[in-house]
């Protein structure tokens, strides 16, 4: 059991980290910085918890150190996914029903096994964008401890819309019940609301804001508008002002627009696009993060069980179903940034990569995918200086395939070495 020993936080970490044993990793061929030439058989030494070294060719490990063997294999950096929500995977009904059936303390054990999952896909950071309960607040402080294993999470605590909006739950419920639940607290209407609500998250640890200008697919609230601009721009300027980014769901054209010109610096699923859209994005330097994964998650989901979504739900996702990728097919060849996200959650978590072939069918080439998933979700996340290539200096988030991504980036789907901050996750021959 690793885990206990080495993830130690603060200066028990350190201490730990000086008597851990270096390790060699050799690996065949190296994408050490996604979208540069790729390397040859290449040795990385790591050492507590950090990339030290990259080296040309198969290093000897000296005394003491360790040697991992990846020479058949194809090493890069592990992988970002800008966009989940660790708490659950359920999706439609079922999703509703344990919300109120099953306790928080489950739903905590769930996000755990959850996050398992994502880094055992070679998903070594993720972002959380939203649950209600402050459970991956808790997780994320959890692996930074080393009490349990699982990525690196960059966290919003709870996602913020107008009343009726798409993260007001009780849309949901009926009035009886509604009646007895306090005042959600990440709902706002006017510029002081909005202000606070954001200070509030922060408050309770969020590393990032998120919040919806339009209405949504899995709460019914549909597609269009939700949020006046002053709303909007009261959310992100005091995001920013405690140096916070923000990640704006939003599907329709309209409510893209109002958000990018408030200054978001992502924009989650952005269904629909124009021209002005596309202005938008490139004079602002904004994200975009596609998560066109979700289709999956309600493809499986109703091929189970063809009652898994229900009236004004069922509509929006039979409209998201034939829109897929419509987007990203203006948005990639208008020069528009992307980074990686599936919206694990509504899809299922651990199967993270397969947002690859469907960004890879929609327009983008491979390394595109791949720099999508390391380096601009690194950038997008704030985290360039700490993972998203495999270079001095950075954390040993390492992961290792069979056969070639930049040809084929199904093969990111059967991630077999696994190396998060160091310790070894995985490793299967
Ligand atoms: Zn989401």
């Amino acid at each position: 059991m690793k885990a206990g020993l080495a993830g130690l936080a603060g200066s028990l970490f350190l201490a730990s980290a000086a008597v851990a044993a270096p390790t060699y990793i050799h690996a065949g061929r190296l994408i050490a910085v996604p979208g540069q030439t790729v390397r040859g058989p290449s040795t990385i030494i790591v050492d507590g918890g950090l990339i030290r070294a990259v080296q040309d060719g198969f290093l000897p490990a000296p005394a003491g150190a360790r040697t991992v063997d990846l020479r058949s294999r194809t090493v890069l950096p592990g992988l970002i996914d800008s966009h989940v929500h660790l708490t659950s995977d359920r999706g439609g009904e079922a999703n509703l029903l344990a919300s109120v059936r099953e306790e928080p303390a489950m739903h905590a054990l769930e996000a755990q096994m959850n996050g398992m999952k994502t880094l055992r896909a070679g998903f070594t950071t993720v972002r959380n964008l939203g649950d209600d309960e402050g459970i991956t607040l808790a997780l994320r402080e959890a692996i930074k401890r080393g009490w349990v294993q699982g990525p690196r999470i960059i966290d919003a605590a709870s996602a913020i819309s107008t009343t009726g909006g798409h993260m007001d739950g009780r849309g949901a419920l009926n009035d009886e019940l509604v009646a007895h639940l306090p005042d959600p607290e990440n709902l706002c209407d006017s510029i002081e609301a909005c202000r606070k609500v954001v200070r509030r998250q922060i408050d309770r640890g969020a590393d990032v804001i998120k919040f919806a200008t339009t209405g949504g697919v899995n709460s019914g609230t549909g597609l269009a508008t939700r949020m006046f601009e002053d709303e909007a721009r009261a959310l992100v300027d005091t995001a920013h002002a405690y140096g916070r980014k923000v990640a704006v769901h939003a599907h329709g054209a309209d409510g893209i627009k109002l958000a990018l010109r408030a200054g978001a610096d992502s924009i989650e699923h952005g269904t629909v696009m124009d021209a002005e859209v596309l202005r938008l994005f490139r004079q602002r330097g904004a994200y975009y993060v596609p998560t066109l994964s979700t289709v999956n998650g309600y493809l499986e989901r109703l091929a189970k069980d063809p009652n898994a979504y229900t009236g004004a739900v069922k509509q929006q996702i039979d409209w998201r179903i034939g829109i897929t990728g419509q987007s990203l097919q203006k948005a990639y060849p208008a020069g528009v940034k992307i980074a990686y996200g599936t919206d694990a959650g509504v899809s299922k978590h651990g199967r993270n990569a397969d947002e690859f072939e469907l960004l890879v069918k929609y327009g983008m080439p491979p390394a595109e995918a791949l720099k999508a998933a390391t380096v601009n979700a690194a950038d997008l996340l704030g985290l360039a200086k700490e993972v998203g290539t495999v270079e001095p200096g950075k954390s040993a988030d390492i992961i290792a395939v069979d056969g070639d991504p930049l040809t084929d980036v199904t093969v990111l789907k059967e991630v077999d070495f696994v190396m998060a901050r160091g310790d070894l996750i995985k490793n299967e021959p």
